[in-house]
């Protein structure tokens, strides 16, 4: 494959041109060829890729074999199970590791509570059905909802769903599993204004060319009050620091934006939202794809670090639960590897500040 088309930017937040670089890479996850440079925004301090894929290549940063896509097969028959059995409530049953059926854990005395209280990671929180009309539940929608899991575990708790997902592989599969998806971007979706209660979108963000603009269309379709909930890795954690170019969640030239705290509170302030709030992912799955990163740097050839590297995509839950008292530490540190972010859309009104000002529109109503 040739080389991306690359082309220079002004920062996505504060449109100032000037910038330091910070570091070069190459693509070490899909091994796209050439070298990527994430900058630092003199002005606002915000890290992006600069300069980035051009419009028409961002697609090509997603090859065949990206690991992401890849779980779509064995999605698409447990889920498709799942859904001839329950389509309102089935999920995909993980299978019990060998020293959980064996070894008698379950009659100790509060080790359950211990179990989810470990393996409370913050990354993708379901939360509970709000209180609308009588007989109307609340509606909600994921972008980039992928195979649908989570939007499952969002049905069951009460909620009207759908979802936008770029990708018509994932999508089959959430469709599959009685979900309703509309293949195409948030601003191709064209939905209604106000339509919505509640809007997630988890590890999206930082792959968006024009993250304030896709805030801004987010804050229109959701309903005065309605709430925003999404992650991105978070560039400023020690992981990131310690491991530089070689940190997993850097995966350029896919990761378009590199958020902290502090930008997402600009850019959510831009965007005209209120009531913002961060939390600290309590996980370590990076880290192993970080550590496998560096090896196959020193040692090319290495099997344990590609297995290393393919890790997160299929962690186990023995090491989960071994590293889960590290990560919880380091959360409460403020050194999470991502960000879950909570914000709404304020009840009053306000003056539009998004950048294409059109609130209005036909649109399709979003909801399952
Ligand atoms: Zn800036």
């Amino acid at each position: 494959m040739s080389e991306l088309r690359l082309k220079s930017i002004a920062c996505p937040l504060c449109h100032d041109v000037s910038h330091r670089p910070l570091l070069t890479s190459a693509d070490v996850r899909c091994h796209l060829p050439g070298h990527f440079t994430v900058v630092r925004c003199d002005r606002c301090n915000h890290r992006y890729l600069n300069p980035r894929p051009a419009d028409e290549c961002l697609a090509d940063c997603y090859p065949v074999g990206y690991a992401p896509h890849q779980a779509v097969v064995a999605a698409l028959q447990t889920n498709s199970a799942a859904a001839s059995a329950d389509s309102a409530v089935s999920l995909p049953a993980e299978s019990t590791p060998w020293y959980l059926r064996w070894l008698p854990l379950r009659r100790l005395p509060g080790l359950r509570r211990l179990y989810y209280w470990l393996m409370d990671d913050r990354t993708q929180p379901v939360p509970e059905a709000i209180r609308t009309a009588p007989g109307v539940s609340p509606v909600a929608l994921e972008l980039g909802c992928a195979t649908g899991a989570w939007l499952l575990k969002l049905k069951s708790q009460g909620w009207s769903v759908s979802g936008v997902e770029m990708c018509e592989g994932p999508a089959a599969v959430a469709r599959a599993a009685g979900l309703q998806v509309l293949t195409a971007t948030l601003e191709a979706a064209n939905l209604r204004s106000e339509s919505l209660d509640l809007v997630a979108a988890w590890m999206v963000l930082e792959h968006t060319p024009q993250p304030l603009q896709t805030l801004s269309e987010v804050r229109r379709i959701l309903k005065p009050g309605g709430r925003l909930i999404f992650s991105v890795p978070n560039a400023e954690c020690l992981e990131s620091r310690i491991f530089g170019s070689a940190w997993y969640c850097l995966d350029l030239p896919r990761h378009l934006q590199h958020f902290n705290a502090l930008s997402l509170h600009l850019i959510l302030e831009q965007a005209g939202f209120a009531e913002i709030s961060i939390e600290q992912h309590r996980t370590l799955i990076g880290l192993w794809g970080s550590i496998g990163n560096l090896l196959r740097r020193i040692r090319p050839h290495s099997r344990l670090g590609a297995w290393l590297q393919r890790y997160p995509e299929q962690p186990r839950l023995i090491l989960q639960l071994l590293s889960a008292p590290v990560a919880i530490v380091l959360a409460w540190c403020g050194q999470g590897e991502g960000l879950t972010v909570s914000a709404r859309r304020p009840l009053s009104a306000q003056v539009d500040s998004s950048p294409s000002g059109d609130t209005s529109g036909p649109g399709r109503a979003a909801g399952g």
